[in-house]
């Protein structure tokens, strides 16, 4: 079985080193995630290009604007426009009164702290902080894609489980064991599994044919655990 480096360097001979194509800013990511519903990178980045034309994204230029012209501006992005608006001004306001409009200046402290901190945020679970913490570079915590989860299980386990939790379980225990736990590593980790979530192990109908890791994807090869679904 490979282990999580070794599928690591695999995956980016086959795709070329990654980046974030998101604001690595606590709040800017906050902003940028509302921009897009549902919520993918190519749906936030289209809402996060007309925001910052139209209005701008800082917590002053979110709170001075009415609610129909945020909505207004976030169209672009997708659905529930006006949804997100308001979102978007509940986020400006509480990093505005609550953190004196730098929301990165008050994650300090325990992770513990930290991740409560950005779970109060709307859309913020704990897959969602674990991503800010590690690109604001506050801890190289061992954050897993939340639409992607699966990727490694897959590869290392077989089919995966059913339950989200489970199978977020299990990548990250992965990841905290066989991914140095520094900040480039552990952002290239992520980076890497779920550009190939997007691409190739799509959560159905992966397209396994292609895949630079099917002759050691215990996923491809057959050799389910026989896992019960739970
Ligand atoms: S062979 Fe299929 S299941 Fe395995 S990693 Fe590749 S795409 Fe995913």
């Amino acid at each position: 079985m490979l282990d999580t480096a070794q599928i690591l360097d695999r995956l980016e001979s086959y795709y070329g080193p990654q980046q974030p194509a998101w604001p690595t800013d606590p709040y800017l990511y906050l902003v940028w995630l509302h921009c897009g519903y549902p919520a993918s990178d190519t749906a936030c980045a289209k809402g996060w290009a007309s925001l910052k034309k139209k209005i701008g994204v800082s917590p002053l230029q979110l709170l001075k604007t009415s609610t129909e012209a945020l909505a207004s501006a976030l169209t672009p992005g997708g659905m529930v426009p006006e949804v997100r608006a308001i979102r978007l001004k509940t986020i400006a306001e509480r990093v505005q009164n609550e953190f004196g409009s730098d929301l990165r200046a008050g994650l300090v402290g325990p992770i513990a702290q930290v991740r409560k901190t950005l779970k109060r945020f709307p859309n913020i679970a704990d897959p969602g902080a674990d991503r800010i913490i590690l690109f604001a570079g506050i801890a190289p915590v061992a954050a897993v894609p939340s639409n992607c989860p699966h990727v490694l299980v897959r590869i290392q386990r077989g089919q995966e489980r059913e339950n989200y939790g489970v199978n977020y379980k299990e990548a990250q225990q992965a990841i905290a064991a066989e991914v140095p736990e520094k900040l480039d590593a552990r952002t290239r980790a992520y980076l890497l599994l779920k550009h190939h979530g997007q691409e190739l192990c799509k959560r159905t109908k992966p397209k396994c044919e292609q895949c630079p890791i099917q002759l050691d994807c215990a996923y491809f090869t057959g050799k389910r655990r026989g896992r019960a679904v739970g």
